[in-house]
């Protein structure tokens, strides 16, 4: 098998620390109006370090908050003349050292005040927004327009739509409405390297017209180009409660799942709380009910009708039956379905609190569902040996789920570091990939040879190096070295 030994692109030569100075004097010349460029230190490491991940980190040489796509281009365009880095960030809310400061320095340019929503198409289920526009607000604008439409795609709390197309995320919805590599984003004004300004697409909900270029920069982890505005798709809000049930073990929990996702039945997510998440979610102390800490299912149902949403109940309710699921609770009203649910929402919050002081690594593997029992049963079986506080959560429905390692000292983050890239390559043998929905960053780059293969890596390069000859944006990310092509032994 042939391994990838490209680089991206050919040894990237950064300007010098005084071209960087350069740099920002034509930044602070070009943006006279306060607070556009920051080189105050707390926030050059605020926007450079992260607190939920673990890799290494430099603070960025200067941040700019542009307010407009010309804005964009022109903070591109000085980037480009000095050779520095441009690390784009919006929401801040990735997990795998995404926006991480590159070691030379370079620009961090923060799309929060392009935060708006240009146009919202009611009919046409569309709306048209800054990149810098969180998924949240957006639902909660909608909702208070009355408009009954939402943006299903629901990641970390804060995440806002540039940071999602980028890490092509997904969420709990994920069950009922696929990911953001589905056909939620409709198109993108992306401002590319060369400061040249494209619209992806028009707004027309189908297009056969050539091959899908907003797809291209659908998990490009802000490597191809700075994303100012999306045209996204919307759904109708419909009725939806909620349901927990409890299961002698998570191999049965998962099997309930894929037989109950196969009935057709109205399914919007099914999450898999094992049995310490459970005993988490009752030390944590913002539950309003005590739970057996047992291995669980918590599923939100959606319905046209309080009778349809009955119905998929009862349904559910037969089958979890026949694969020993206990203690079925249906929400009574919206009231006790929304707390049900916050306990789902509470999980890394109540995963922190098993363990005063503790810090967690949350691990993102995705496999077919039907090989997500034999991941979980062997990775459940691994982590028992490894000595440190552990829960899983999963979106089960998707073959997706996440380990949370607690862990207080160096050594014991070795310790789940190790047991994290154990999951990894478990996963990827049982054809499956090192991250189902936070994106590679810093974190996954190593894996992507093993699960891609050469070829495929070699063609996301090809398409890096045509499109940022210079290497410029958010280098270190995503493209792996050609160190992990040796360290990859194919059998
Ligand atoms: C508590 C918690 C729960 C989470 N749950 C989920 C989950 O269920 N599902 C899931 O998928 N993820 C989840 N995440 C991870 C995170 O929310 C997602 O990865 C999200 O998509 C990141 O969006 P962001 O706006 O925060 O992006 P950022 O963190 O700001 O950036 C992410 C990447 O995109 C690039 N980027 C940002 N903006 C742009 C732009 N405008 N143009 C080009 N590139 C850009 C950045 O350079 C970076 O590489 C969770 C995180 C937390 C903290």
């Amino acid at each position: 098998m042939r391994l990838s030994t490209q680089r991206v692109p050919d040894n990237p030569k950064f300007g010098s620390p005084s071209d960087f100075k350069r740099a920002i004097a034509d930044l602070k010349k070009t943006f006279v109006q306060d607070g556009v460029i920051s080189t105050d230190v707390h926030d050059l490491e605020a926007h450079g370090f992260s607190t939920m991940d673990y890799h290494p980190a430099t603070p960025h040489t200067v941040v700019v908050y542009p307010k407009s796509t010309e804005d964009v281009v022109k903070v591109v365009k000085i980037a480009t003349k000095y050779r520095m880095p441009v690390i784009p960030y919006s929401g801040a809310t990735s997990l795998e050292g995404h926006f991480r400061g590159h070691p030379v320095g370079g620009i961090c340019v923060d799309l929060n005040y392009m935060n708006k929503i240009l146009e919202i198409h009611e009919d046409d289920s569309d709306l048209v927004c800054q990149a810098g526009a969180g998924w949240m607000d957006i639902n909660e604008t909608l909702k208070q327009k009355g408009i009954p439409l939402f943006f299903p795609i629901d990641p970390g709390p804060g995440a806002s739509l540039g940071g999602m197309l980028s890490t092509g995320c997904s969420g709990t919805n994920a069950v009922r409405y696929g990911t953001a590599k589905g056909e939620w984003f409709i198109n993108a004004t992306v401002v590319l390297p060369s400061g040249e300004v494209i619209k992806t697409k028009r707004r027309s909900r189908k297009s056969a017209a050539g091959f899908d270029t907003t797809k291209l920069f659908i998990g490009a982890e802000g490597t191809l180009g700075i994303v100012t505005e999306v045209t996204i798709r919307l759904a109708p809000v419909l009725p939806t409660t909620v349901a927990v049930v409890h299961f002698p073990d998570v191999g049965s929990a998962t099997a309930a799942s894929i037989e109950a996702i196969k009935q057709g039945a109205g399914i919007q997510c099914v999450e898999l709380l094992d049995a310490i998440a459970m005993k988490a979610t009752n030390n944590y102390g913002m539950s309003t009910r005590k739970w057996p800490e047992k291995d669980s299912l918590i599923f939100k149902f959606q319905g046209s009708s309080e009778s349809s949403l009955k119905e998929t109940a009862k349904i559910v309710q037969r089958v979890v039956a026949k694969h020993g699921g206990t203690g079925f609770v249906l929400a009574k009203n919206a009231k006790e379905a929304d707390d049900l649910w916050a306990d789902r929402k509470n999980l890394y919050h109540s995963g922190l609190s098993l363990v005063e002081g503790a810090r967690g690594l949350t691990t993102d593997v995705c496999v077919p569902v039907s090989r997500l029992p034999d991941l979980i049963h062997e990775t459940k079986k691994d982590l028992e040996k490894v000595g440190l506080v552990t829960s899983i959560v999963g979106h089960v429905g998707d073959g997706n789920f996440h380990a949370l390692l607690l862990f207080k000292t160096d050594e014991e983050l070795a310790i789940a570091q190790q047991a994290a890239a154990r999951i990894v390559h478990r996963a990827i043998a049982l054809d499956g990939t090192c991250t189902g929905e936070h994106g590679v960053g810093i974190g996954k780059r190593k894996y992507l040879i093993e699960e891609l293969g050469a070829g495929t890596v070699d063609l996301m390069k090809t398409v890096k190096r045509a499109i940022d000859p210079l290497g410029i944006f958010n280098p270190g990310k995503l493209y792996p070295d050609p160190i992990h092509a040796n360290k990859f032994q194919p059998q």
